[in-house]
């Protein structure tokens, strides 16, 4: 049966009050409400509760929806899914500058875990102005430049927003001394 039939017999049933949402029976009379509790019933007894992937709250859903739903509402979905674009950029940005690392000949690599903690570390804040995530984005600075020899490891990397990173250019400047966060 294709989609196209099926809607066309659902929307026939629907006009002649065979559903179970409909407030009117085949005969015109309305429902009982003996009868709309059969259908809760039978609606409750198909039903599952688990909870939301994004904000872990409780939900009902049908049982058939069991292997793909995962979360309670269209906002939390889209959360998510904002999340997984992040993850995804981020990831991104962290394999170009490896790459471009490689291509430089410089030594070392790190991964977006590393990246990640690093930031977390200085409470996702830019050292340079002290602005934090997420009114500015973070970007990952070698602290001695590629160009000027410096290697890949995150020893290397310092959090700075694209402003104060593109500012610095390929100077040398360790802003994790001048915050006074690492000792010299
Ligand atoms: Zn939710
Ligand atoms: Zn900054």
């Amino acid at each position: 049966m294709t989609p196209e039939i099926k809607r066309k017999i659902s929307d026939a049933l629907k006009r002649k009050g065979i559903h179970p949402t409909a407030r009117y029976d085949i005969t015109g009379k309305t429902r009982s409400d003996e009868w709309k509790r059969k259908i809760k019933s039978t609606l409750l007894k198909k039903a599952v509760f688990i909870s939301c992937h994004q904000c872990s709250g409780v939900f009902r859903i049908c049982k058939a929806r069991l292997k793909t739903a995962k979360y309670c509402s269209r906002a939390c979905h889209s959360k998510a899914m904002e999340k997984t674009l992040r993850e995804k950029q981020i990831t991104k940005n962290i394999s170009r500058e490896n790459r471009r690392a490689r291509e430089l000949g410089a030594e070392g690599s790190h991964t977006t875990t590393e990246w990640e903690t690093l930031k977390m570390g200085y409470g996702y804040m830019c050292l340079c102005c002290k602005r934090c995530e997420p009114e500015i984005s973070l970007t990952e600075d070698h602290i001695i430049p590629l160009v000027k020899g410096g290697n890949n490891y995150i020893s290397n990397i310092q959090p700075l927003c694209g402003d104060c990173n593109t500012r610095k250019h390929t100077k040398i400047i360790d802003y994790r001394i001048e915050m006074g966060v690492l000792e010299t």
